[in-house]
């Protein structure tokens, strides 16, 4: 395989050339973006079934949506997005031109992880194209036919130097950092986040680490527990729960826990029927050594549902464990499978402490009829997200920034905050020659006089509103033919 230095220096001159930065050539390969989604879609569903056994439909709404989601905005919105944004004025600027010029950055590398192959990788390209940047993107190696095709593909809609695609595993993502980039954004989990912080930190390359932890869902005693059921069962166990932002484990008050149990178990069979097994609906776990660490999780605990497990198809069932001691080891890592243990509390108050004593988590989840409730838990704990009465759709919302803080992760993208994560905000100001009088204030030697009228143009505030408009418009033309009697 080509070197690494090739792949990336090629994507440098590709973008040292300069063709990424009009707004037609970023629509165009955004447009093309979206016709490779629309014309290969069997394709990409059939690797996500290889992959995942994720079905068709899955595949449809899990995946592909959200990339014709992001570029339908992107596209849309390009024009306002990168437009110059005017800024507020001070009395020393008035009669300049200041404004935020969002520029790309260069070269951008984007590492994807396996759970969501395609959109992992997909989504970030959409903000970082739409920025400007020449993008080299790396899809996980665990998910091999995704990787695959996406590596086959993208090339013959994009302009293959500006966006050139790796394959591989370790060794060749280990190569591919120490290569300088602009910019990073990885998708993994928090210790080779590490490994990637510290290749970039070599390059002073910022990053965005979109990592994973152990995201809570407490469930309140006042609560209707049929919906809240249903709705945490959707979440936990699409992709065979291995999603970044689905609930972890259930923190509730003993007494409801069997109804919680009873509800989970008549989800269940309402989205998969009797045999789960045989469900086109339920995934599979991606390969052995997944299968192994989550079966090694269920030992010693009380099953109280599922627990079923088939190692030739990687088959874990649907599985919910009662009174889980949070010594035990599924309460130790991001389980990241079909496992859901139920920690017993007494409190919110107790719940609030149990999750503050953690690192901070992707995602939080809080089920309740009392908003106050609701309100009082985001106020007291921290997390990357936030969903009341429902979980993993703050994902969905593209206004709503997507990313972690402290161990699950920092940074983050979707719609406006892609373009904004994968774009410098330049401070640009534009003065003109004249006026150079009050510029004297600022000259050698100095005074006190000098020093007073600084005082006075920097630091005087005026109240809003047309009269404070009015006195700051007197003032400012008051103190320029000031500063020219003064000074000149
Ligand atoms: P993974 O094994 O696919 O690894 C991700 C990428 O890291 C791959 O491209 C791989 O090549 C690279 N990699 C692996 N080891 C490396 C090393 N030693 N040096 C350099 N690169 C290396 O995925 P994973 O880490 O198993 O993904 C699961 C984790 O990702 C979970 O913790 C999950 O919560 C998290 N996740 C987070 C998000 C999010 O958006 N925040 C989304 C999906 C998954």
């Amino acid at each position: 395989m080509e070197g690494m230095q090739q792949v990336v220096g090629r994507a440098r001159a590709a973008f040292s050339s300069g063709r990424s930065r009009s707004l037609e050539f970023r629509m165009q390969q955004l447009k093309a973006l979206e016709r490779m989604v629309q014309e290969k879609e069997k394709e990409i569903q059939a690797a996500l079934q290889a992959d995942l056994h994720k079905c068709g439909h899955s595949a449809y709404s899990q995946e592909i949506l959200g990339v014709l989601g992001e570029v339908a905005l992107a596209m849309d919105k390009l024009p306002s997005w990168a437009a110059p944004q005017p800024v507020k004025k001070n009395l020393l600027t008035m009669r300049d031109e200041a404004f935020i010029n969002p520029e790309p950055l260069g070269v951008v590398l984007i590492i994807g992880a396996w759970n969501y192959p395609f959109v992992l990788v997909m989504q970030p390209l959409v903000g970082a194209i739409a920025a400007g940047n020449a993008v080299v993107v790396k899809p996980s190696e665990v998910s091999e036919h995704t990787a695959r095709l996406v590596a086959e593909i993208l090339p013959q809609y994009l302009d293959p130097e500006l966006y050139p695609v790796v394959t591989g595993g370790v060794p060749e993502t280990t190569a591919l950092l120490t290569q300088r980039f602009d910019h990073i954004l990885y998708t993994g989990n928090s210790t080779v986040g590490k490994i990637v912080m510290a290749a970039a930190a070599k390059h002073l390359t910022p990053v965005t680490l979109e990592l994973g932890g152990k995201s809570p869902c407490y469930i309140d005693k006042d609560c209707d527990l049929a919906v809240a059921c249903r709705r945490i069962t959707w979440g936990k166990y699409m992709n065979c729960g291995q999603t970044c932002i689905a609930p972890d484990y259930i923190l509730c008050d003993p007494s409801i826990q069997s109804k919680v149990v009873e509800n989970i178990k008549a989800t269940l069979q309402e989205f998969y029927g009797a045999d789960v097994k045989s469900s086109p609906d339920y995934e599979r776990i991606i390969n052995k050594r997944h299968f192994q660490r989550i079966v090694g999780l269920l030992e010693g605990q009380k099953i109280a549902h599922g627990g079923e497990v088939d190692e030739a198809s990687c088959f874990i069932a649907p599985t919910v464990l009662t009174n889980v001691s949070p010594e035990s080891k599924v309460m130790e890592e991001e389980i990241f499978g079909p496992v859901l243990p139920i920690v017993p509390v007494k409190s919110v108050e107790e719940a609030i402490e149990f999750i503050n004593r953690r690192e901070k988590p992707l995602a939080l989840y809080v089920f309740s009829n009392n908003k106050q409730l609701i309100k009082r838990v985001i106020s007291e704990t921290s997390s990357g997200g936030f969903t009341g009465n429902d979980v993993i759709m703050h994902f969905f919302l593209s206004t709503l920034p997507f990313g972690g803080v402290g161990n699950s992760g920092m940074g983050a993208y979707h719609g406006k905050h892609s373009f904004e994560t994968f774009s410098h905000r330049r401070s640009c100001l534009i003065k003109d020659l004249k006026m150079e009088g009050s510029n004297k204030l600022r000259y050698p030697p100095g005074s006190q006089k000098k020093v007073d009228w600084a005082k006075f143009f920097l630091l005087k505030r005026f109240n809003k509103g047309k009269i404070g408009l009015v006195i700051l418009a007197v003032v400012g033309i008051v103190a320029a033919v000031v500063a020219k009697m003064v000074y000149n």
